[in-house]
């Protein structure tokens, strides 16, 4: 068992020679050594070839991921800038009605200024012509001190005159349908009959004798011939009593009511409204009279007036 072996080391030229004994488990040993040397190496080589696999496995991971999160930033910037784009067109588009906003504000002002010019000329038109505001409100009555009812509508015709110099056709056509059309000054016959009797103090035409006080003035007229209305209106009334036989009034607002007295028959019923010169009885004789004619009264706030003031301006 105790085999040696002897290694030995020869150079080529020159030098000395060396040489080692081994026995043979120091042979196996070294043979060890040498084969786990080498196993070490070999492994240490595979490990640092899996390694290198490895690290290109996660560079080429890394760079996957890199590319998809430029994408998303890409994306984002993109509809970040959509969005920024789409602000910008809704501010514009905001901007825009702010301005239509600003613009139909202004209109609607001029409109109320025009319509609160137009509401001050209507009052003085009104006010001129001695009327409440047809409209409701409470007007301020003119205080007329003229005596005679003639002088005073010329003076109320030529003051409602100048204003309506003032007004622009569309005002003016107001003002004639709204007021002047309502104030019965328009002949109430079909036919210009004889004024028989006028406005004031008269001989008692049934007695002959003593002074009465008329209210109205009379106006010849023909049998069954049309009454018409002096003005635009309301019939109030419609009726009979032993003065005025068959009679009917009309309402034309601002104060002024009409009445027609003995008429043959009633053609309006109470509660028609009615337009000027329209048809609404036909002349007769009933009633206190003594004659076919028509008694034909006018009242301002409740008072008689000389419809012939009116009629004749
Ligand atoms: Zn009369």
């Amino acid at each position: 068992m105790a085999r040696k072996f002897t290694f030995m080391l020869i150079p080529h030229r020159g030098g000395d020679t060396k040489q080692t004994m081994l026995s043979l488990w120091q042979l196996l040993l070294t043979a060890a050594a040498a084969a786990l040397l080498a196993a070490l190496v070999i492994s240490s080589l595979i490990y640092s070839g899996y390694l290198r696999l490895e690290t290109r496995g996660l560079n080429a991971r890394l760079e996957r991921e890199a590319v998809l999160a430029r994408q998303r930033l890409e994306a984002s910037q993109q509809s970040y800038a959509d969005l920024t784009s789409e602000n910008e067109a809704l501010e514009e588009e905001l901007e825009s009605w702010q301005r239509e906003v600003t613009q139909l504000q202004t209109q609607a002002a001029m409109a109320l200024d025009a319509l609160e010019e137009l509401e001050m000329r209507e009052a003085e038109i009104y006010s001129v012509l001695g009327m409440k505001n047809a409209v409701g409100g409470e007007g301020e009555p003119v205080t007329v001190t003229y005596g005679d009812t003639a002088e005073i509508f010329a003076y109320i015709t030529a003051r409602a005159n100048d204003a309506i110099e003032g007004l622009s056709e569309e005002e003016t056509s107001y003002a004639i349908e709204y007021v002047l059309d309502n104030i019965p000054d328009g002949w109430p016959l079909k036919e210009s009959g004889e004024v028989t009797s006028e406005f004031g103090t008269r001989i008692n035409p049934i007695t002959h004798s003593g002074y009465e006080k008329h209210s109205g003035i009379d106006i010849a007229a023909g049998h069954r011939e049309h009454i018409l209305a002096a003005g635009a209106g309301t019939v109030i009334f419609t009726g009979e009593n032993d003065v005025y036989g068959n009679f009917l009034r009309i309402d034309h607002g601002n104060g002024y009511v009409s009445q027609y007295g003995h008429c043959d028959s009633i053609i309006a019923k109470k509660g028609d409204k009615v337009n000027k010169g329209e048809a609404i009885a036909y002349a007769g004789n009933t009633g206190r009279s003594t004659g076919t004619h028509l008694d034909f009264r006018v009242s301002y706030e409740g008072e008689y007036i000389d419809p012939l003031a009116l009629l004749k301006s």
